[in-house]
């Protein structure tokens, strides 16, 4: 939740607020489900924010705001929220795992100290004791106490072994939820948070060997979705996703850079074997006649563009992105459907 957002929820306006966002979502015809609900709020107490700007975007597309559409619309701005939510839930199992593991522990740890005091009280007795009879009790009194303590073990030990399992759980969701964060839900490439990640982790180990960035981006894309609706063109997208992922084995990263742009990073390669990647993406794309998954209506075709460019030695990020960019922008300049490479932003296609 924004600050602004956070602020107006609990300020003077708040209920004045919530009543604007039914009549709001009633006026576009959207369902007020609470994940609406929870996406109309940030949209009218932030509308600058980029869910705000967003969903202005898709309003003035005249998209339908599906199910579907909804839920892409919370993986993508609202995923702090709910990662927060489940890192809180995974915090409160982990504090009660250990909270029972210590309370365990403790009363073993007692249990230990009593036998430490009977044994020696034991030892004292049998230096005093003369008849059979005292020392069958002392016997039985040294038997009963061993065994309460064995007992108590078995007990911390059936303890550390649930909490074990329960731990090990809590780390597979977690890991389970660390995915989903850094995952784009209409394609299921890596993210832009992730992307982030990965480039300056590379860019931050001072490694000799080469690295290239590309980013493509989708043509006249706006036109198509105006032509055929938001929903095709989110097919759309899945499709040059799938192509990207084919081509991108092993160390190679490919991205949902954002809306209708995709980015690949490419440790270890140079322009030659990167060019001929992106051409092959290039090619395959520009070739395929679309068709319409629910009516076969022919689409035609669709295009991309794309600029990339290889790290000088100790080259920040964000300056390898700003020259990938700026070969991209080469690329749409001259004619799009095409690949610039920023060294010598020559056409390579
Ligand atoms: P250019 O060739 O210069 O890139 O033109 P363009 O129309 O592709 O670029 P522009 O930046 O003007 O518009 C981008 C369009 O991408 C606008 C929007 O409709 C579309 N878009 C962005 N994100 C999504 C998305 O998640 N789904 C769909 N269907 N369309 C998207
Ligand atoms: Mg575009
Ligand atoms: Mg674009």
């Amino acid at each position: 939740m924004t600050v602004k957002v956070e602020v107006a929820v609990r300020g003077p306006e708040a209920y004045s607020l919530a009543r604007n966002v039914i009549t709001e979502m009633e006026s576009v015809g959207v369902w007020p489900t609470p994940l609406n609900f929870e996406l109309w709020l940030h949209y009218l107490g932030d509308p600058e924010s980029p869910l705000g700007r967003e969903i202005r975007r898709l309003l003035n597309d005249n998209v339908v705001i599906s199910d579907e559409t909804s839920e892409m619309l919370a993986a993508e701005f609202l995923p702090r929220g709910r990662l927060s939510e489940e890192i809180r839930d995974a915090g409160a199992v982990l504090d009660r795992e250990l909270t029972s593991i210590a309370t365990a522990i403790a009363k073993a740890h007692k249990t230990q100290a009593d036998y430490g005091v009977t044994l020696a009280d034991a030892s004292e007795t049998m230096d005093g004791a003369q008849d059979p009879s005292s020392l069958k009790d002392l016997v039985g009194g040294l038997s009963h106490a061993t065994r309460r303590v064995r007992r108590e073990t078995a007990i911390l030990e059936k303890r550390l072994e649930s909490s074990n399992k329960e731990i090990a759980r809590l780390q597979t969701h977690l890991e389970q939820v660390r995915r989903e964060a850094m995952t784009d839900a209409l394609t299921n490439l890596a993210n832009r948070k992730a992307f982030d990640e990965r480039l300056e982790e590379l860019c931050a180990a001072e490694d000799a060997s080469p690295l290239t960035l590309a980013i493509l981006d989708i043509d006249h894309f706006k036109r198509f979705n105006d032509t055929w609706g938001h929903q095709t063109g989110d097919q759309v997208l899945r499709y040059v996703a799938t192509v990207m992922s084919r081509v991108c084995p092993g160390d190679r990263f490919a991205t949902r850079f954002g809306g209708e742009e995709f980015a690949i990073i490419f440790p270890g390669e140079k322009a030659g074997s990167v060019t001929a990647v992106l051409e092959t993406i290039r090619h395959e794309v520009a070739s395929r006649s679309l068709r319409r998954r629910s009516t076969n209506d022919d689409l035609g075709t669709v295009t991309i563009s794309a600029g990339f460019a290889q790290r000088l030695p100790g080259e920040a990020a964000a300056a390898l992105l700003e020259r990938a960019d700026a070969a991209l922008y080469a690329s749409k300049r001259a004619g799009r459907n095409r690949v610039t490479g920023a060294s010598t932003l020559e056409k390579a296609a």
